[in-house]
């Protein structure tokens, strides 16, 4: 009933030549699949190449970040609204990687991702712990004050047209997955958590996995019952590993 998405998180990675590689390779064989919804993230300077090779091939494309201001006096900062004229149709909040590395907290994801829905853009929005998060067995309390702070200024409605990613850091890039239950207790308990609010809206929100999904590893955690696809960083970027993620959703 939640229809698969699998989005591609190309980061700093491309060029005008590997990017038509990578597409022209892609577009073929995934307007084929049918079953699932495939989105890639190129970096914003790459979105409008990307667009034209997107086109008519069922791939959505995507921004890797969007800013909370629609326009003004924001040196390097890209709007929403941009975005959209770039042919984007959803965009990363969150990423832990721009909460770690750029000091980006709870309350401005917020306001990211209140940015990207009043610019019609489908936040995509990334929680998850840190390991030492984990170890102290605080992962659910993070991702619950990660979720609430979104909710407190969006509220519930706001998630009913989102899409949320669980990414545990520790997971992120290291070549160390979460196990296939580790990664379900977490999704099942952000969809709990939002069926007190909504349980409409909690079981229509697509809660997807990141953090080292291998071609050799999606099928098992994408089998979990609240697991509906996978956030993709390194393997987005080889064809073959990414067409066989996206067969496995
Ligand atoms: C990510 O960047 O969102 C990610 C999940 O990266 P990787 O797949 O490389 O761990």
């Amino acid at each position: 009933m939640r229809r698969p998405l699998v989005a591609g998180n190309w980061k700093l990675n491309g060029s005008r030549s590997a990017n038509q590689t990578l597409m022209q390779a892609l577009v073929g064989p995934v307007s084929g699949l049918g079953k699932v919804d495939v989105a890639v993230c190129p970096p914003f300077v790459y979105l409008e190449q990307v667009a034209g090779l997107c086109r008519d091939g069922g791939i959505a494309l995507g921004a890797q970040d969007v800013s909370d201001q629609d326009n003004g006096a924001f040196t390097g900062e890209v709007s929403g609204d941009m975005l959209r004229e770039m042919g984007c149709t959803c965009v990363i909040v969150g990423h832990s990687e721009r909460r770690t590395l750029y000091g980006e907290d709870d309350a401005f994801t917020a306001r990211k991702f209140a940015a990207a829905r009043r610019h019609g853009l489908t936040p995509i929005l990334c929680v998850g712990e840190l390991l030492e998060e984990r170890e102290a067995g605080v992962t659910e309390s993070v991702v619950a004050r990660q979720l609430d702070a979104v909710l407190a200024v969006e509220g519930i409605e706001a998630l009913s047209d989102a899409v949320i990613a669980y990414e545990p850091v520790w997971a992120i890039g290291t070549g160390r997955t979460a196990t296939p239950e580790q990664a379900q207790a977490v999704h099942a308990f952000i969809r709990a958590r939002l069926a007190d609010r909504d349980p409409d809206v909690a079981r229509k929100v697509r809660i997807l996995y990141g953090g080292s999904v291998k071609a050799d590893n999606a099928a098992e955690l994408f089998a979990q019952p609240d697991i509906d696809g996978g956030l993709i960083g390194g393997a987005s970027l080889k064809a073959s590993d990414f067409l066989a993620i996206c067969k496995a959703a």
